[in-house]
């Protein structure tokens, strides 16, 4: 059971301890304070986990400080979506909106190679109005010979040029939570010329512990891959741990399922559970269409593959899109043979644009003939 407490609810106050009380007094009940600080108002929700099952509602209502009370009759409790609940499903982080309802492209590299890629990139993200970027600087590889990514040494250069063209938002893997304390540090020693999403990837997706680690901090936003082999039920409960630790500024990310059934392409895509997550939690949904289908095939209408499952995933809802794009893909130190070109983002955002516009058409639609 949720308690929404009234916006602004002081924690010094008497009746917030009043409260307290009454609810240490609950049999069988644990009980979890998430405080959301916002520029305007701070809300605080009380989780009530345990015994919950004999609680009234109305009971609960008249409680000191609650304005609304939610039973969570689902998994996901935090990050589910539950019977007459209408937390947000959104969050702002860098001047930059996440939501169910928004659309954020994260065109970049797979990996940092060098500082001149990475200002041709951002360069060309500035160019078309682009503010979000994705650049791996720890790379998780299958082989222990392969390019590991420049790590913390990329760091610095990474900031500062993205500072320069603007960029609010980093899409950024870290495998370890040394990488998180890298970022924290060069962000800081930088002047924090712009933001990260921590991405956890989907060899990491049940990584418990780092999950907790990540969960634990609220200064950056998360972007949790679901996990390659496992059910969509086990990614959705990886992504609860991050909010049961304290962070809910998660997105959740669709990037193909390892089957060879999927062949040729590098992963089954699995984009038509883009409504199924929107449905069952408020997270904002992305879709990888680079790691999906892994290669720079198109079809004979002349469209690659790449963007042909990005609209599919965009028109079917997606709120983010993280694909790679390289200045000279046969030079990239990582996934070069599905990286996009850079002449070819105009031409890849203008489709997504199309798909974002027939998506919104269809939500209307529904509108119309409800
Ligand atoms: C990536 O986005 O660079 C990546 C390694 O993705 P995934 O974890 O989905 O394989
Ligand atoms: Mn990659």
């Amino acid at each position: 059971m949720i308690l929404i407490l009234d916006p602004n609810t002081q924690m010094h106050s008497a009746e917030y301890r009043q409260l307290l009380d009454h609810l240490a007094g609950l049999q069988g009940v644990q009980v979890r304070v998430h405080s959301e600080r916002g520029v305007e108002q701070t809300l605080t929700e009380i989780y009530l986990i345990g015994n919950t099952k004999a609680l009234e509602i109305e009971d609960m209502q008249s409680l000191p400080c609650v304005e609304r009370v939610v039973r969570v009759s689902q998994e996901y409790r935090i990050l589910g979506r539950h019977k007459d609940d209408s937390r947000p499903a959104h969050f702002e982080y860098n001047g930059v909106r996440f939501g169910q309802d928004t659309l954020n492209v994260f065109a970049g590299l797979c990996a940092v190679d060098n500082a001149e890629h990475v200002e041709i990139m951002l360069r060309a993200l500035r160019d078309n109005g682009q503010v979000c970027t994705r650049m791996g600087a720890y790379k998780p590889r299958t082989s222990p010979y392969a390019f590991q990514g420049h790590g913390k040494n990329c760091l610095p250069y990474v900031f500062e040029l993205a500072g320069k063209y603007g960029i609010k938002v980093i899409a950024m893997e870290i495998t370890h939570e040394s990488h998180l304390n890298e970022i924290r540090e060069v962000l800081h020693q930088t002047g924090n010329p712009t933001g990260v999403m921590l991405q956890i990837g989907t060899r990491n997706t049940q990584n418990f512990e780092l999950l907790k680690i990540v969960g634990r901090q609220q200064e950056f936003p998360v972007l949790l891959k679901r996990g390659f082999g496992i059910t969509l039920d086990e990614s959705l409960n990886a992504a609860e741990y991050l909010a049961s630790e304290g962070n809910r500024n998660v997105v959740f990310g669709l990037r193909g399922m390892k089957t060879n059934m999927g062949d040729p392409h590098r992963n089954m895509v699995d984009f038509a559970h883009v409504p199924v997550v929107k449905r069952l939690t408020r997270m904002p949904v992305c879709v990888d269409p680079s790691h999906s289908v892994g290669t720079r095939a198109a079809s004979p209408d002349g469209i690659m593959d790449v963007m042909h499952v990005t609209a599919q995933g965009v028109l079917a809802g997606a709120n983010m899109v993280l694909v790679d794009f390289h200045p000279l893909p046969p030079q990239a130190l990582v996934d070069g043979p599905q990286a996009l070109l850079l002449k070819e983002l105009p031409h890849f955002l203008e489709d997504v644009k199309i798909a974002r516009e027939a998506y919104l058409k269809r939500a209307e639609l529904v509108q119309k003939y409800k």
